[in-house]
């Protein structure tokens, strides 16, 4: 079967089926055909919106495969596609036509106690990673789903329940193995490739792709003071109001992530609220459970909860809390804006449109941040937003594609409501795929290095399906060097 496969600068090409076989022969892992068995697993992303064919992947099985997919790719002008985890709102993990470099079987986890250093293969989930860490009781801050890759959290950034205590994912990356363009493996880390080190922390998957990824973790758990306080909506405003000065007052280990929806029918829920809106308020405390309890205290005493399950859990069982929420194969549209702060004409913005949502898996979250995380310079790393101290994601979330145009246009007319209350700024990792003007608002006054970087070492812009950083050949001066 003679494959045709999209090429870089448009337009496509015939690859013989000799030239896929020898490619196969050079892998530890397989070549899939589009008639082949696995091929729709591989091009399965989490967004069910997302249905794209690939011409060809390859499933990678270690650093090597990755070098060879490189290779191939450049040396045959194709476009290629980096899967991960999948997870990405966009869908830029698979791309019609393409090669797609699938990672997802690269899921190993080797945890070093001693140095508290854990070492991460690219298609990795964050449950893998927290099982592992776990075992020692340690954690390397992430995100809040745990079926979330680590490749793509980590390259836009990656927040979750502990950052504000410990840092994003890539403050606590100390070094990546990256296969760049030129097919060459490099470490990155602040001593080598400092340029590369700093662009992959927040820049996406413009720069190379990573073959492995070493974190700093730190002492967390077994278990966390954590849990839901789940109130009437009608008592939103008021609690929001001071749910956003207990967040201004937190200390780095309490995060407090507001969410506002209609009530899933949860076990410890009386069934009479199931699919009635209520605001949940979900609140993790990274430290001694004792203080915990106590930071928790004026939080758990706002207004007359309908339930508070407040208490000791499980930490990777609490990196899962929101697992049944989020579970691959709906079709999801998100919008999504940085806050310096919650003022009440923000507050009044989202819940008005609460009174009107679209479908009852759609759902506005409100992520806490800061601490930790702000007090990284915005030019420290190629992700900026250090100064927001809450991201609002609009979640919109259905089953049935006849509402396609009325859950986006529901979200578009809150994000363009909520707008003149935002920094302006948006985490790359939350923009669809229709916001490609957004770099500019994710990036700030980093995308200037980003884009001379981009050209210094991707020139070509082989790696351009994506949140795509621009070459910018006029900045480059010294080609394909390691700075
Ligand atoms: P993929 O879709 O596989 O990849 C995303 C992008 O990264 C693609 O462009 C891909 O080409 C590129 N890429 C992937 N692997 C590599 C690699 N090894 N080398 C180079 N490029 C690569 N983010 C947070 O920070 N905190 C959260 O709490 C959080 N919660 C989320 C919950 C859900 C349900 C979802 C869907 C997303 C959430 N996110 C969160 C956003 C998440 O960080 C991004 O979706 C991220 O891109 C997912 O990574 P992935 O590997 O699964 O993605």
């Amino acid at each position: 079967m003679t494959i045709t496969l999209k090429k870089l600068e448009g337009g496509e090409t015939a690859i013989a089926p000799e030239a896929v076989e020898s490619l196969a022969t050079g892998l530890r892992g397989a070549v899939i055909r589009p008639d082949e068995p696995g091929y729709d697993t591989s091009r399965s992303l989490w967004n069910g919106m997302i249905d794209r064919r690939p011409g060809l992947v390859i499933r990678a099985l270690g650093t090597g495969d990755i070098q060879t997919a490189v290779n191939f790719a450049r040396d045959n002008g194709l476009l290629m596609a980096v899967r991960g985890g999948g997870h990405q709102i966009a869908g830029l993990a698979v791309a019609e036509g393409a090669l797609l470099l699938d990672l997802s079987q690269m899921r190993s986890v080797h945890v070093d106690a001693a140095r508290r250093r854990v070492h991460v293969d690219p298609g990795a989930l964050l449950g893998d990673m927290d099982r592992e860490t776990q075992l020692y009781g340690l954690a390397v801050p992430s995100g809040v789903n745990s079926t979330t890759g680590v490749a793509g959290l980590t390259l836009g950034g990656g927040f979750g329940w502990i950052t504000r205590k410990y840092g994003m994912t890539i403050d606590n990356l100390v070094s990546a193995k990256l296969v760049t363009a030129d097919g060459q493996l490099r470490h990155v880390s602040a001593e080598e490739n400092p340029d590369l080190f700093w662009a992959i922390r927040g820049g996406g998957g413009n720069f190379g792709v990573v073959a492995a990824f070493e974190f700093q973790a730190h002492p967390v758990g077994p278990e966390v003071m954590s849990g839901l306080l789940i109130h009437p909506i009608a008592e939103a405003r008021e609690l929001l109001q001071a749910f956003r000065g207990i967040c201004d007052r937190a200390p780095d280990e309490l995060t407090v992530w507001a969410v506002l929806r209609q009530a899933p029918p949860l076990p410890f829920l009386p069934e009479e609220w199931h699919g009635r809106e209520v605001l949940i308020l979900a609140a993790c405390y990274s430290g001694d459970m004792a203080e915990g309890e106590a930071a928790m205290a004026e939080l758990r005493s706002l207004g007359a909860p309908i339930v508070d399950v407040i208490s000791p859990h499980p930490f990777s069982g609490w990196q899962a809390a929101f697992d049944p929420l989020l579970v691959p194969g709906a079709r999801n549209y998100w919008k999504s804006h940085d806050f310096l702060a919650l003022n009440d004409a923000a507050i009044d913005t989202i819940l008005s449109a609460v009174k009107d949502l679209p479908d009852p898996a759609s759902e506005v979250f409100i992520a806490h941040v800061g601490g930790a995380m702000a007090r990284v310079a915005n030019d420290a790393t190629a992700f900026p937003q250090r100064d927001a101290h809450f991201t609002m994601n609009v979640h919109t979330r259905w089953e049935d594609p006849t509402k396609d145009a009325a859950c986006i246009g529901w979200a578009r007319a809150l994000f363009d409501a909520a707008a003149p209350h935002s920094a302006g700024s948006v985490y790359v990792n939350f923009v669809p795929g229709d916001e490609p003007g957004r770099l500019a608002d994710a990036y700030g006054g980093n995308l200037a290095r980003l884009a001379e970087i981009k050209a210094r070492h991707d020139p070509g812009n082989l790696f351009r399906v994506n949140h795509n950083i621009v070459p910018d050949k006029t900045a480059a001066k010294t080609p394909m060097a390691a700075k």
